[in-house]
């Protein structure tokens, strides 16, 4: 069911402990906003915690408070909350915490996928991240944003409109942007924490981009990760990035093999709808950047996703 976010403020402050969540292979736009409202409710005087069931890229270690999220463990049964918000996400993609509590839920999301079945969803599709909506949603709830929780909501902004440069950076993202630099955000601090690399990634760089390939005619291009390569890197983060800037190319993708039988799928896109093509192989995303699990070898996983995406270059 959609509701206001005037509706999801006032489910918030009848809240006493929130236990608050978003999706597995998590990005800036899930840990800032997560963190964000953490920090908020707490200030409030309610008793909040991020559980996050997946490791967290090393990039976002640096954002405050970033040690007390929790990973839920295995046979953890309940937490006590009141209330389970999920940010970021629909309900499908939070791993173990949706174990944690049978609280209600108030679902805050920016993806166009997220349909809202079965939950109170606050979504706007428009937004170009999470953290932007959490910034509205601070002032409705008279929230101070302190440095700390402006340093969130920032690296969300960055990381989900690729530092300002995607098509989802609107004016008031800018502006948005703007008043987070005058509540104390050190934009310098949060690009650089962001753009570090190991070795051992840009090794992994090399191997990516040795496996690039073109399709239809050089509108497609891709990337392959198999098993053994993907056992010996610690993050693909960015990857994806190298290729979607090839000169005619409309959709960028990478498809990395996680376990026998599971690959997993980013899609970025110049004008296709990739979040269709992502949603009709059981994922989601947005317009410009979408992804999925094929549950198949890497081999079988590229013809159905090369396939997927030749029939939506034809509509
Ligand atoms: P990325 O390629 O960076 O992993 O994901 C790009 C966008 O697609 C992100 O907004 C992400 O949340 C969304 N996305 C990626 N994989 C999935 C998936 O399996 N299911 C859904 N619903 N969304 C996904
Ligand atoms: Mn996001």
């Amino acid at each position: 069911m959609l509701i206001t976010l005037k509706e999801a403020a006032a489910k918030l402050r009848a809240a006493n402990k929130i236990l608050i969540t978003s999706h597995v292979h998590s990005d800036g736009d899930a840990v800032g906003s997560t963190l964000a409202v953490m920090q908020m409710l707490r200030a409030m005087g309610k008793t909040a915690q991020v559980f996050i069931d997946d490791n967290i890229i090393k990039n976002l270690h640096v954002l405050p408070h970033f040690e007390e999220i929790r990973r839920p463990i295995d046979g953890e049964k309940f937490f006590d909350a009141d209330l389970l918000l999920i940010l970021d996400t629909s309900p499908e993609r939070i791993g173990k915490v949706r174990d944690l509590t049978d609280a209600p839920i108030l679902n805050i999301d920016h993806h166009v996928t997220n349909s809202g079945e079965g939950v109170e969803l606050y979504v706007e599709p428009e937004v170009a991240a999470t953290c932007e909506i959490i910034f509205k949603l601070a002032k409705e709830l008279d929230a101070e944003i302190t440095p700390d929780i402006a340093t969130c909501l920032y690296t969300g902004l960055a990381d989900d409109t690729g530092f300002f440069q995607f098509s989802n950076t609107r004016a008031e993202t800018l502006k948005i942007a703007g008043e987070l630099v005058n509540c104390g955000v050190k934009p310098n601090f949060i690009s650089e924490a962001m753009e570090k690399k190991s070795a051992n990634e840009i090794f992994g760089i090399r191997t990516a981009l040795n496996s690039l390939k073109f399709f239809y005619g050089g509108k497609v291009a891709g990337m392959f990760l198999d098993l053994p390569t993907m056992k010996k890197l610690d993050s693909t983060e960015g990857f994806i990035d190298l290729i979607r800037v090839i000169d005619g190319v409309d959709v960028a993708f990478m498809i990395s093999e996680r376990e026998e039988k599971t690959c997993r799928v980013s899609m970025r896109s110049k004008g296709v709808d990739v979040s269709k093509i992502a949603n009709s192989l059981g994922g989601g995303g947005h317009i410009r950047a979408a992804g999925c699990t094929i549950y198949e070898h890497l081999a079988d996983a590229e013809k159905i996703l090369v396939e997927a995406i030749g029939a939506a270059l034809n509509n």
